[in-house]
C-alpha cells in the first residue's frame, strides 16, 4: 500500500514510513494512493467478529506488507484490552431508527483512545524494528493530551513531552495527564495559553537541528494511522445494524474532521452509508462551508463542548483533495489562500458534490443544554455536551431512509459541570478512575519561553 501527500511534492511512502512521518515534507497530509475496496460478500464475512479481530481485518487493507497479520493481531489485542466494556464500542438504541455508539470506554473516556491506543502500539513496533527511539512533543487543551499519554505510557522506544496551559485545563483533564507516573511521560505546565503551547511545539519542529537530535515526532490528528484505526468502528456499527444488506447514516460531533473523515473513507471502501451528518457547535466553519462553499476563519469561541472549539479543521484537507478529484494544484490554491486571506471558496458544481457527501448542522450552547435535558427525560440516558450535538444533528437531518448511528465521543463524567447544569445530576467518574482526584500528580512548571522548554526536553 502506497501513500501520497495531498500537496503532491513529498515522496511516496509505505504505511510504516507514513505513520512515523506524521505530516508530509511538503506540508501536506498522507493518504492511500488507491482506496482499498471491499465487495459486498467480503463485508458480509466480517459480521459477528469481536472488535480487535475486526480491527485487524480492516487495518490490514491499510498496513499492506508492512505488518504480518499475526503481529497486527497482537498489537490490536494490546490496544483494546484496556477498554472497560467487553464490546469495546457498545451500541444503544435511543429512539425509533436512532442509535448511539459509545466510543468512550477507553482509558481516558473519549473516542481518541481508539486511535491513540493503536498508534502507541504501532510506534513501539516500528521503532523497535528500526532499533530507534523517538521523542513525541505535543500541546493539548484537554482530551488529546491524556489520550496520547495513555497510548504511549510505559513504551521503551518513546519519550513523550506534553505541554498544557497551566491553570487552563479542567481538574479532571489535568489529573488524567499528571497522575501518570511512567518515566517516559513528562507533563509540562506552561505559564501561557494553549496557543502559546502550540507555537512552542511548532518552533521545536521548525528547528532542524533540535528536531533531528531528538527524532521529534507527533501524534496529532493528522497522522494517517489514527484515521485508519477510526475506520474500524464505522464498519463495526454498520455491521451490527445489518450491513451490507442494510444501509445506515452516521451523525458525528465534529471539530478537526478526523472522526467523520474515517466514516467517509469507510463509505469509499464499500460500506453502505447513506448520509454522513456533521454536527458542530458555535465554531461552525464546517457548517458554513457546506452551506456556502466558502471556508472562512472567524476566531475561536469557547463553548460547552471544548474539544470541538477549533479555528480550522486540519483533516479537512484530505477530504478536499478527494473533492477536487485528487488535483494537487486546486488543493494548493485553496491552502495558500486560506493561509494568506483566512478563507477560500469552491465553485457551485463542486459545492453540489460536497453537499451530496455531507450534511451539516450547528448548535449553540443553549440548544446543547436543552438537548441533554430532553434526552435524559425521554430515555434516561445521560449524554455529554459533545455527543449530544451528534444527536441534535441526526434529529435536524431527519433522514428516515436508514437508521442513524450517532457517534458518542466522550463519557458524560468527563464534563460534569455541563451535565449538572443541564439536568441537576452529579455524575460520578467510572470506577477505574475513582481515585483520580486523590492520586499524586507529577508535572514540571515552566515559563512561556521555548528555550526553557527545549532545555527540559534535553
Ligand atoms: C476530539 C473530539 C471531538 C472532535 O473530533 P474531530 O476528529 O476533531 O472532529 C469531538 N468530541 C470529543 C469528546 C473529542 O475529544
Amino acid at each position: 500500500m502506497e501513500y501520497i501527500s495531498t500537496r503532491g511534492e513529498a515522496p511516496v511512502l509505505d504505511f510504516k514510513q507514513a505513520t512515523l512521518a506524521g505530516l508530509a515534507e511538503d506540508g501536506g497530509l498522507y493518504l492511500p494512493k488507491v482506496w482499498p475496496s471491499l465487495s459486498t460478500d467480503n463485508i458480509r464475512k466480517l459480521r459477528g467478529m469481536d472488535y480487535p479481530t475486526l480491527a485487524v481485518e480492516i487495518m490490514q487493507h491499510f498496513t499492506g506488507d508492512c505488518i504480518q497479520s499475526s503481529t497486527l493481531a497482537t498489537l490490536a489485542g494490546r490496544a483494546y484490552r484496556g477498554f472497560h466494556h467487553d464490546a469495546v464500542a457498545p451500541i444503544k438504541q435511543l429512539d425509533n431508527n436512532l442509535f448511539f455508539m459509545e466510543l468512550f470506554h477507553g482509558p481516558t473516556l473519549a473516542f481518541k483512545d481508539f486511535a491513540l491506543q493503536f498508534l502507541g502500539q504501532l510506534f513501539d513496533h516500528f521503532l523497535r524494528q528500526n532499533n530507534a527511539r523517538c521523542t513525541i512533543v505535543g500541546a493539548t487543551s484537554g482530551d488529546t493530551g491524556s489520550a496520547a499519554i495513555e497510548g504511549v505510557r510505559g513504551l521503551d522506544a518513546v519519550e513523550l513531552f506534553m505541554l498544557h496551559p497551566a491553570g487552563r485545563v479542567s481538574e479532571v483533564q489535568r489529573r488524567q495527564m499528571t497522575t501518570i507516573t511512567d518515566k517516559n511521560i513528562h507533563n509540562l505546565a506552561v505559564a501561557g495559553t494553549f496557543d502559546d503551547c502550540q507555537s512552542m511545539v511548532k518552533a521545536m519542529f521548525n528547528d532542524p537541528v533540535f528536531r533531528k537530535k531528538h527524532s521529534l515526532s507527533a501524534v496529532n490528528s493528522i497522522n494517517w494511522a489514527r484515521i485508519a484505526a477510526q475506520v474500524v468502528y464505522y464498519f463495526w456499527a454498520a455491521l451490527s445494524l445489518g450491513a451490507p444488506d442494510r444501509a445506515v447514516n452516521f451523525s458525528v460531533p465534529t471539530g478537526n474532521f478526523g472522526n467523520i473523515l474515517a466514516g467517509y473513507i469507510a463509505k469509499k471502501m464499500g460500506l453502505p452509508i447513506n448520509r454522513l451528518i456533521i454536527g458542530s457547535n458555535r465554531n461552525d466553519i464546517l457548517t458554513r462551508f457546506f452551506q456556502t462553499g466558502c471556508m472562512e476563519q472567524t476566531g475561536v469561541h469557547p463553548t460547552l463542548s471544548p474539544s470541538m472549539d477549533i479555528q480550522i479543521s486540519s483533516n479537512f484537507e484530505r477530504y478536499l483533495f478527494e473533492l477536487f478529484s485528487r488535483n494537487h494544484e486546486e488543493l494548493n490554491r485553496c491552502m495558500i489562500e486560506l493561509n494568506r486571506d483566512g478563507k477560500f471558496s469552491i465553485d457551485t458544481t463542486t459545492l453540489n458534490k460536497a453537499q451530496q457527501d455531507f450534511s451539516a448542522h450547528r448548535f449553540c450552547d443553549e440548544k446543547i443544554s436543552d438537548e441533554i435535558r430532553r434526552i435524559y427525560q425521554s430515555s434516561g440516558e445521560i449524554i455529554d455536551p459533545h455527543s449530544v450535538i451528534g444527536v441534535a444533528a441526526a434529529n435536524a437531518e431527519n433522514d428516515n431512509t436508514a437508521p442513524t448511528i450517532v457517534v458518542g465521543t466522550a463519557h458524560p463524567a468527563k464534563f460534569p459541570d455541563a451535565v449538572k447544569n443541564a439536568i441537576g445530576v452529579n455524575i460520578p467518574l467510572p470506577a477505574h478512575l475513582g481515585d483520580l482526584l486523590t492520586k499524586k500528580e507529577k508535572m514540571t512548571t515552566v515559563e512561556n519561553d521555548v528555550e526553557k522548554v527545549k532545555a527540559i526536553v534535553g
